[in-house]
């Protein structure tokens, strides 16, 4: 019999185990349909919230749920998480000591555990095993594996074809987030789930900002970016092993704790690394795109590409480790012409070119863009967004146009003067009159362009080219030399002075050498954050298993003083609450203590004063004489404070005072008053009736 379940039981679920309140796009739906026994494709981006859709299941429906895995690493993160959510959860691989595969396979015959993670290269082990027990669900994690289409095929994701056919009452649920239809199919028919109703969230990251620069100065340009970004955790993305040592080497020597991470180091090396910056010891990586795969760390705050990478598939895969917490975070790709060529040369020799130089023409429009970027990369992903976005570089400084009819004519002139021969470099060299060999030894500065664009800075005019290359006026021949050529409508502009617009160039931002380090005031979240990595550390788990950045940002948005207030936070399931609410709670209390404005030490005394405490008490309270007790008193009276004074002065000893006062005329302080009272006056009463005489 289904087991029916209604949304407020499953909202209650989420928030008991997970501690969120609210589902995710998709994830409801696809709960309910693996709820009721029905096979899923699930396809969601990165950090949309795959995992959830399958282990709540688990835990609303009785047996245990098998989720296969493709990585050892993933999986040993997942089930960290789960355990500190208090959710039994075990995962089973061949690299496992032969106890510990015992012990779970008679847990699992017990019936005690609610997940088990098996490498799929294992999942023969089970074969007599899993007819033995109750199964909830099997979870295909990474499902596009099973696919020769796919990006990413693994032969023993094929053995996965049979599950269906031996146990098709359980719900098969396959998760994956590449999204193209060929794939989507293969997948389904590979595992056998034809009829699985199918969900396809949509691509967009709404928290990642995007943007693209020009890469000049890129080193000068990620200093400035670090600066403001100190002690997040990101990557930057490298195309050559080379500039991954490079890079890390020269942020390393201004002080950055930055590694290197690329193929070529050997396996311990790199996991190493890793496991450095998954626990947040090492904030900075530079990698080849080797890195980052399997990685589930959630709060990678930016993604770097120091070089333009292949095709927009993988751009967007490796920005999207980006914010997988949903918190803000930041994308930046260096573009540069040089790369682009580069990338070009690296494609020349494949099998399929053709496929692949036109998808890096679709990744070089994506940088070159002047319209939305998310608007194109949704577009490209088979999503038809129309709005802009905002949160996108040019959403937040759309282009203006400048009439570049005449800058455009020299260009196309020198082209055509060089008989469309020369590329790019050559072309503006000859453009600005460049007086160097290149120029010479084709004796370039002869023809009558020579130096028409002087006045527009190398970078500015190679930008200008890019535009008119983008707008169909110029192309580039790849086959030859990538010279720079006219197509038919650079004629019309030559020759019929047919007007051409051209972007502004935004100023590259200005390269200051700013030395602002780490401010010494630490905000409550830098404070939780220390906190969340000691713990980590004692319990020997990623700092993210203990919370993510989204719940201590909400913590430091809600400031929770008791545990009631202390579950609402983000992230608080029951298991955290019982494990972390008091020392949360009491880091939390202890900032907003040390936060308060401190009062002026009369107003302290003065507010004793007001709770009833006597100057004498207050005196011992505050470990101060009474003399300067009543100097505070004196003073907040004198600030026009209504406070009765005389109360703590006899009419006696005020007169005795004005006598005194006009016997020692030309007294200075207050020790002579003292002196003639023979000491049986204490200073504080001589002050205070001096004080009362005087107002
Ligand atoms: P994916 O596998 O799709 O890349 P994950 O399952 O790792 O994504 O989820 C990404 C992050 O989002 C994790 O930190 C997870 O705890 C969080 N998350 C998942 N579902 C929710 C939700 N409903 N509300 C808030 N955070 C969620
Ligand atoms: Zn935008």
């Amino acid at each position: 019999m289904p087991i029916t379940q209604n949304k407020t039981t499953l909202l209650q679920l989420l928030k008991t185990h997970f501690g969120y309140d609210t589902f995710r796009p998709n994830q409801l739906e696809i709960i309910e349909d693996v709820l009721a026994k029905r096979d899923v494709l699930a396809i969601m981006p990165t950090g949309g919230g795959k995992s959830l859709c399958f282990q709540l299941p688990a835990l609303a429906l009785p047996g245990t749920a098998i989720v296969i895995s493709p990585l050892i690493a993933l999986m040993k993160d997942q089930v960290d998480v789960l355990r500190a959510n208090g959710v039994a959860a075990a995962y089973y691989n061949s690299s496992q000591p032969y106890e510990e595969q015992q012990d779970i396979v008679e847990q699992l015959k017990k019936g005690t555990l609610k997940l088990l993670y098996v490498a799929p290269e294992s999942i023969a082990h089970f074969d007599a095993v899993f007819q033995q027990i109750e199964i909830s669900l099997f979870a295909v994690d990474e499902a596009h594996c099973i696919s020769s289409w796919g990006h990413d095929f693994r032969p023993a994701y094929t053995q996965l074809g049979s599950l269906k056919g031996r146990f098709n009452n359980i719900p098969v649920l396959a998760l994956t987030a590449t999204a193209d239809k060929a794939t989507q199919d293969d997948i389904v028919d590979q595992l056998a789930i034809t009829k699985a109703s199918r969900h396809l969230a949509s691509f967009n990251r709404p928290n990642l900002y995007l943007e693209v620069r020009p890469g000049q100065n890129r080193i000068k340009q990620i200093f400035n970016f670090l600066e403001k970004h100190l002690d997040e955790s990101g990557i930057i993305y490298c195309l050559s092993r080379k500039s991954t040592q490079m890079l890390a080497e020269k942020l390393q020597a201004s002080g950055y704790d930055a590694k290197a991470y690329h193929a070529g180091m050997d396996a311990n090396e790199r996991s190493l690394v890793q496991e450095d910056f998954i626990n947040d010891r090492t904030p900075i990586i530079c990698a080849t795109i080797a890195f980052g795969m399997g990685i589930d760390k959630s709060n990678v705050r930016w993604v770097m590409h120091y070089n333009m990478p292949k095709n927009l598939e993988g751009y967007y895969q490796e920005i999207g480790r980006a914010g997988r917490d949903g918190l803000p975070a930041n994308t930046l790709l260096f573009y540069s012409y040089a790369d682009v060529i580069q990338l070009r040369n690296f494609i020349a020799d494949s099998a399929n070119a053709d496929v692949q130089y036109a998808k890096l023409e679709r990744m070089q429009q994506y940088a070159e863009a002047l319209s939305c970027r998310r608007i194109a990369l949704l577009n490209y992903f088979g999503e038809h967004a129309t709005q802009t976005c905002g949160n996108c570089d040019i959403c937040k400084a759309p282009p203006s146009y400048f009439d570049g009819t005449v800058l455009t004519q020299k260009i196309c002139s020198a082209v055509a003067r060089m008989k469309e021969q020369e590329p790019m470099g050559v072309l503006i060299d000859v453009l600005r009159g460049a007086q160097n060999a290149q120029v010479y030894e084709r004796g370039l500065q002869h023809i009558k362009t020579y130096g028409a664009a002087k006045d527009v800075s190398w970078q500015d005019l190679q930008q200008y080219i890019i535009q008119l290359l983008n707008q169909g006026v110029l192309e580039i021949n790849f086959r030859e030399k990538s010279s720079i050529a006219l197509t038919p409508l650079a004629k019309e502009i030559l020759y019929h002075k047919k007007p051409v617009q051209l972007a502004i160039l935004h100023q590259v931002e200005k390269v200051t050498e700013r030395k602002t380090r780490k401010s010494e005031k630490k905000g409550l979240f830098e404070k939780l954050r220390v906190l969340r990595y000691k713990i980590a550390k004692e319990e020997g788990v990623p700092a993210y298993v203990v919370f993510g950045d989204a719940s201590l940002k909400d913590m430091e948005a809600k400031l929770p003083a008791t545990k009631e207030e202390f579950a609402q936070v983000s992230g608080v399931g029951d298991a955290k609450l019982q494990k972390y609410a008091t020392v949360f709670l009491e880091e939390i209390a202890a900032h907003i203590e040390a936060s308060k404005p401190k009062l002026a030490t009369h107003e302290q005394t003065y507010k004793l004063y007001q709770e009833g405490f006597s100057p004498a008490e207050i005196a011992k309270k505050r470990e101060l004489t009474e003399n300067t007790i009543y100097g505070h008193l004196m003073k907040k009276s004198a600030e026009g404070e209504f406070l009765d004074m005389h109360q703590f002065i006899s009419s006696e000893e005020l007169s005795k005072i004005e006598k005194a006062k006009t016997a020692l005329e030309d007294a200075e302080g207050l020790r002579p008053y003292f002196d003639y009272f023979e000491e049986k006056i204490p200073y504080w009463k001589i002050k205070l009736g001096l004080y009362l005489l005087d107002t």
